[in-house]
């Protein structure tokens, strides 16, 4: 499992790490379940079993509750959320839909939960001289409240979101704004997200090393024949990038 497929002749030189955010730095179901279940009553009017239905169309299992992985909740930016609620028969204009979606999404960012010790992680990743990112599809403001809510924003060196005018994943723009922003070569960095959205990204950006990790949305199905690692956690990193130096 810790040991990394190579692809190409020469293992790369890994010099700067992007993060996903949502089920790679934070519980998604724990930060984002009761966040959908709001999203679904304000979609129904207020109707419990139109939002049941309106949010089973958009990805929220009805008998678990959870995430579906690849869905529009786990993985689509806000305005394509929005897209999906209003297919999925949503009453309120797009329009309410999408500053509702911003404003719950920020006020979540402040409460993540996150799924390692991030502060210990990122100060160790950085003692070890590489460049920290994180590429959300979430916005730019839930980014940055989520960094701080983390504890790790003076520890990361770029962070974007769908709308910081890069494209969206699995669009490669926004690995090579955080190439560029530290000054390095898109070979020289290694990607790490819990969907394929995370990995295509990756590979279209010619990244170094496209790294799934099982705590979100994704599943071994969904990551493996798109990753060249697959781990459990972010927790497991230092040693997959220990081992990649080989
Ligand atoms: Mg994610």
């Amino acid at each position: 499992m810790m040991e990394i497929r190579e692809k190409q002749s020469g293992r790369p030189e890994i010099k700067a790490v992007l993060f996903d955010k949502d089920g790679t730095l934070i519980d998604f179901e724990a930060t984002w379940g009761p966040v959908n279940q709001r999203i679904g009553l304000f979609a129904a009017g207020g109707d419990a079993a139109a939002a049941a239905r309106i949010l089973d169309r958009c990805g929220v299992d009805p008998s678990s509750g959870r995430t579906r992985p690849e869905s529009p909740l786990a993985v689509a930016a806000a305005d394509e959320i929005a897209d999906a609620l209003i297919a999925a028969g949503a009453i309120p204009p797009r329009g309410e839909l999408l500053e509702q979606l911003h404003g719950l999404f920020t006020d979540a960012a402040h409460s993540s939960v996150p799924l390692a010790d991030t502060p210990a992680l990122f100060m160790q990743l950085k003692a070890a001289g590489l460049r920290l990112g994180v590429a959300s599809s979430d916005t730019a403001a839930a980014v940055e409240a989520a960094l701080h809510g983390l504890g790790i924003a003076s520890l990361v060196d770029f962070h974007c979101g769908y709308d910081s005018g890069f494209g969206p994943k699995p669009q490669p723009g926004m690995l090579l704004a955080f190439a560029n922003a530290c000054n390095v070569d898109p070979r020289d960095v290694a990607m790490v997200g819990d969907s394929s959205h995370d990995l295509i990204m990756a590979r279209s950006a010619g990244a170094g090393l496209a790294i799934g990790v099982l705590s979100g949305t994704g599943t071994r199905a969904t990551l493996d024949s798109l990753a060249d690692a697959v781990l459990g956690s972010i927790s497991d990193l230092p040693d997959l990038l220990a081992a990649s130096k080989g």
